[in-house]
């Protein structure tokens, strides 16, 4: 299997060629600049924060070192989701760690608003904080989501009707 470093590798070469086309057919396609840098930081979260190889639970993970001290945030995930099992789907996979994020993110929110209520402040985010226009979050999820294929595809597993939703049994 390709360790991480060779994932790493192998996705910012295929980024590379495509930003390559995308600057050299620039005026032909039709995807605005703010579109493509979205996609683009999609896609570097999804080679560099968030892999599937998180399911590692408490093993070395590159990703996982790049998190800091927040490393142990993705040990749950790794006891909760076996190696090459559902983590390494082509729909679902990287769906789990958005939603793991997701529930990780408001947790933490509960948890800073109870400490700010116990201190007597008041938390507004929502106030402050804007959901940015639909097709940038669209491209966010694309390049996300096409950093996790990559990785699929090098780790041998295709999209078969078999593997989309679940781990094929050859594999482990
Ligand atoms: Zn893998």
């Amino acid at each position: 299997m390709p360790s991480g470093r060779v994932h790493e590798v192998i996705n910012i070469g295929v980024l590379g060629l495509a930003s390559a086309v995308y600057w050299v057919y620039q005026n032909e396609v039709d995807v605005s600049q703010p579109v493509a840098v979205a996609f683009v930081g999609g896609f570097l979260v999804g080679t560099f924060l968030i892999t599937p190889d998180l399911d590692l639970a408490e093993q070395q993970v590159r990703a996982k070192g790049r998190w800091g001290w927040l490393g142990w945030f993705w040990v749950p995930y790794g006891w909760m989701f076996a190696h090459r099992g559902l983590s390494h789907t082509w729909v679902v996979g990287p769906l789990t760690r958005l939603l793991y994020l997701g529930a990780m993110g408001v947790v933490l929110y509960w948890i800073m608003a109870a400490v700010a209520g116990y201190l007597g402040l008041e938390l507004d985010w929502q106030a402050q904080l804007k959901a940015p226009p639909q097709e940038i979050l669209w491209a966010l999820g694309l390049g996300y989501y096409a950093s996790q294929w990559l990785h699929l595809l090098a780790d041998g597993i295709w999209p078969d009707s078999g593997s989309l939703l679940r781990s094929s049994k050859r594999r482990r």
